[in-house]
């Protein structure tokens, strides 16, 4: 008979001895073709002699809708230079328990469709299509160019609930994340500046992060030339927590005894916190009620606004005035809290102003 798997691509080197389909199953025996050349996996030299022989079970691409298992006669050589050594193949990896055919398609699908999916494909574990899948983002991620980042963005995120931090470094030009690392020390970030290396590091004209972390003297630390800035995003949601939220809660305590206006208040968490121009009409109508009828939230309502405006592009004069203008009238509004907010954003003031220039 002749042998039809001679010129299959499939298994290089190899030949069927046998093949039985049961159930869904595909089982093929393969066996080294005695002419084809043996080659060490260690040094890549032809060898000449086989020091021992063993199967291994491998699962390859299905075949008509059935799963394909391989039962292989794979070959240790007796190499002059490496010692015994297996045999190095065009189509199997040197542990793999699948073929290279195999793995290169579900590494294909990992990209368009969920692991689940591919799992049920391909027939392989999710824990294999996991591995599969990290392995294929590994090399995406180390063809990309070398970053050479010149401002950066600093984050810190809640892990478990909130019970961990972790903290991203992203690259503000290309918003490409850096870095990822749990902990949100100084400690926790500094293999960041370790890996980015001095040369980088010297590199980096600007940080923008949360006012609440210790990131600042650590970027002072490594980056000379970096000014620390201090985002607006961090601040406005930091001072809707500690300034308008806890006035609205003391206002609401305030007035107990007036049950209507303390429960409109109580009630008006969202409202306040929103942007105004995400309000629907009948909201900002709401919301403009419940100003006019209460001096403090109309207070902090307005400060908001006038602290988001010190984000926006001005002279450094002109924002020092405007700066020192609104710390003036934090300090005299008479609310607790913001007044305390006022204080403890005062020693950033030079972060925030390193935005305009
Ligand atoms: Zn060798």
């Amino acid at each position: 008979m002749t042998d039809l798997t001679h010129d299959l691509p499939f298994w290089e080197g190899f030949s069927i001895s046998s093949l039985d389909v049961q159930d869904d199953i595909v089982r093929i025996r393969l066996e080294p073709r005695p002419d084809a050349a043996m080659v060490c996996s260690g040094c890549g030299h032809n060898c000449a002699y086989v020091h021992e022989t063993s199967w291994r079970q491998i699962r390859d691409m299905p075949l008509f809708g059935r799963a394909v298992w391989l039962k292989v006669r794979l070959r240790r050589l007796r190499c002059p230079e490496c010692g015994p050594r297996t045999e190095r193949l065009s189509w199997l990896g040197r542990h793999a328990r699948i073929t290279n055919r195999l793995a290169e398609f579900a590494a294909h699908w990992c990209a368009r469709l969920p692991i689940a999916h591919v799992c049920e494909l391909t027939g392989l574990h999710w824990e294999t299509v996991r591995r599969i899948d990290r392995a294929r983002l590994q090399e995406k991620v180390d063809a990309l160019p070398i970053p050479e980042p010149t401002r950066l963005v600093m984050d810190e995120f809640a892990l478990y609930k909130g019970h961990r931090y972790a903290t991203v470094v992203l690259d503000a030009a290309t918003r490409r994340v850096l870095w990822i690392g749990e902990g949100r020390s100084r400690e926790a970030i500094r293999p960041f500046f370790e890996w980015l290396g001095k040369e980088r590091c010297g590199k980096i004209e600007a940080v923008a992060m949360d006012m609440n972390t210790a990131f600042d003297l650590e970027v002072q630390q490594h980056c000379p030339k970096a000014r620390v800035v201090y985002d607006l995003f961090h601040v406005i949601a930091k001072y809707g927590r500690e300034v308008i939220d806890r006035v609205r809660v003391d206002e609401a305590n305030r007035l107990r005894q007036d049950r209507p206006q303390s429960k409109v208040i109580k009630q008006a968490r969202w409202l306040l916190l929103r942007n105004q121009e995400n309000l629907q009409a009948d909201g900002k109508a709401r919301l403009q009620e419940l100003l006019n009828a209460n001096q403090a939230l109309m207070t902090v309502y307005v400060m908001k606004a006038a602290l988001k405006d010190l984000w926006e592009p001005v002279g450094g004069k002109p924002w020092r005035h405007a700066w020192r203008t609104w710390h003036a009238q934090a300090r005299e509004s008479g609310i607790e809290p913001l007044r305390r907010f006022a204080d403890r954003l005062a020693p950033y003031w030079r972060g925030i102003l390193a935005r305009m220039r």
